[in-house]
Parts: structure tokens; C-alpha cells; sequence
């Protein structure tokens, strides 16, 4: 392993796209769909929840048909073998970094398994339907239930957490995000004034290319796994090189 202590790595709809789940900007992806700001805002579900439960329920149904890929168990297996810290930010909803096993995780705009009430602030698992009918199992209250996601223009999770890890890192790996939505989109540049290396895995160079040192572009499964083998065997790579 390379003289990396502190690795934070943040990934994006691109990794989970080859396990069966759009992304939200590629061509055919979930925004061509359906509209976004009928969707995924507070004021949207505020005017139709049973639309916006609708939306999720449909998303919460599909990630019970897919699974992990070569690329979440890589990062699984950089977790185990590197003697350092390894956080694995994602601003994914969907569970399928931790069902290959990630332990260190941060799921900065909430997660399609889980519902909270906007009554108690409880959060509960929920893996099935949810409407306006369900009830809280804390509160015993009806009609609070909400998806356990992060809406445009509500604050991710995590973010004092995840601001520490970036100051503290010195190698920080970007997969499968096109680096537009904020502030996820500006964490390169954290990592980067930090100090640390800067690594883009992804199909294509993202809207914040400029901000790494080292690129690799195509398809998760591969560019990933290869990428961490070689980390794990202590390479160091010139910047830009194809693997
Ligand atoms: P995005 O749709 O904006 O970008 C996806 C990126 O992945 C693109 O740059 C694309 O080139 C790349 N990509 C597509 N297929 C790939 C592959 N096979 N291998 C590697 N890269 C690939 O998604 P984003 O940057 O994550 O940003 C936006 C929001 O989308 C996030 O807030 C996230 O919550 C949400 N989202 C999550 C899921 C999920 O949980 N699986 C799915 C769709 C969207």
C-alpha cells in the first residue's frame, strides 16, 4: 500500500447503474421519466404524498431485485485490507454497499430502506410500501411517515462528520458521479486544499474533472476493482494512466 493513512471514497448512482439501477442524469436514466420537482422536494410531498410514495415505493420494490456488483465488493475488500481508516461517503439510497459488506458508511442523502416520522423524528426500517395510512411504531401516530431521503433543498446527513474525514484525508476516490449536485459536488475540492490525492473513477470525465490528479474512465465493475487491486499491491500511478 502506498503512504496513504486516511482513504475517503464518494460515490454516485454510476456504481449501482450496472447492478439494474438508473442513474438519475444519463440518457434514459430516472429524470427523463418522471419530474423532479414533483418528486423529490419537501413541498412536493407537502402537495402529493401519495405521488412521491408512489415514486419511492416503486424504487424501494426494484432494489429487491438487484445486487451488489464487482465494484461495491471491491471497496469492500479496500476496507479489510487497508491498515488505514477507510470512509465510504455515497449519495446513494439504495442499500447495496452495505449489503456487500462495507462497514464505514455514510449515507449523505438518506436511505430508500428506512422511514421517518416527521411527528417523533424517529427512523425506522421499512422495507416494503409506505403511504399515508402507515403508523408510527414509536409515536403510534398516523400519517407522519415520510421516505428517509434527502430532498432538494433539505440538508444532507452527516455533513460535520464527512467535512472532518475530507480535512484528514489524503487520498480521495470519486466513482460513478457526475459531480453536480452540491455539496457533494464541491468535496474534491475539500480533499484536494487538504492535500490529498485526487482519484475519478467513472464512465466519463465528470463536471469537476479539473479537480483530479488521476482519472480512469469506464465502467465500474472494471475501473474499479482494477483501481483498488492496484492499490491494495502498493502502486502508485502516474496521473491519467489507463490501468
Ligand atoms: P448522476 O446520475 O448525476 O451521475 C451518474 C454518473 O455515473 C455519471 O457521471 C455517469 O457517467 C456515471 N456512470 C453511469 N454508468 C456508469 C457505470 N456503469 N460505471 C461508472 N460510472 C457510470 O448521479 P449522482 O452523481 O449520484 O447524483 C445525483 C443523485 O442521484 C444523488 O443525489 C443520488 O442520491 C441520486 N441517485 C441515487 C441512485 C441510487 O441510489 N442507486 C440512483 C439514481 C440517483
Amino acid at each position: 500500500m502506498a503512504d496513504y493513512e486516511n482513504i475517503v471514497i464518494l460515490t454516485g448512482a454510476g456504481i449501482s447503474a450496472e447492478s439494474g439501477l438508473d442513474t438519475f442524469r444519463d440518457k434514459g436514466g430516472i429524470w427523463e421519466k418522471y419530474d423532479l420537482m414533483e418528486l423529490a422536494t419537501p413541498e412536493a410531498f407537502g402537495r402529493n404524498p401519495d405521488l412521491v410514495h408512489e415514486f419511492y415505493n416503486a424504487r424501494r420494490q426494484q432494489v429487491k431485485e438487484v445486487t451488489a456488483n464487482k465494484a461495491h465488493h471491491a471497496l469492500v475488500q479496500l476496507e479489510r485490507h487497508h491498515p488505514g481508516k477507510v470512509t465510504l461517503i455515497t449519495q446513494n439510497v439504495d442499500p447495496l454497499h452495505e449489503e456487500a459488506g462495507s462497514k464505514n458508511l455514510l449515507h449523505m442523502h438518506g436511505e430508500l430502506n428506512k422511514a421517518r416520522c416527521t411527528y417523533c423524528g424517529a427512523v425506522h426500517i421499512w422495507r416494503d410500501d409506505l403511504s399515508q395510512a402507515d403508523i408510527c411504531p414509536s409515536c403510534g401516530q398516523t400519517g407522519n411517515l415520510r421516505p428517509h431521503i434527502v430532498w432538494f433543498g433539505e440538508i444532507p446527513f452527516h455533513m460535520p462528520e464527512i467535512e472532518d474525514c475530507l480535512k484528514e484525508c489524503d487520498l480521495f476516490i470519486s466513482i460513478g458521479t457526475s459531480g453536480s449536485v452540491y455539496p457533494a459536488a464541491g468535496f474534491a475540492l475539500t480533499a484536494r486544499t487538504a492535500g490529498a490525492e485526487t482519484v475519478e473513477l467513472n464512465l466519463e470525465p465528470s463536471d469537476g474533472e479539473n479537480l483530479f490528479t488521476t482519472k480512469h474512465y469506464g465502467k465500474a465493475t472494471k475501473v474499479v476493482p482494477e483501481y483498488i487491486s492496484i492499490l491494495l499491491r502498493g502502486g502508485i500511478e502516474e496521473s491519467g494512466q489507463d490501468i
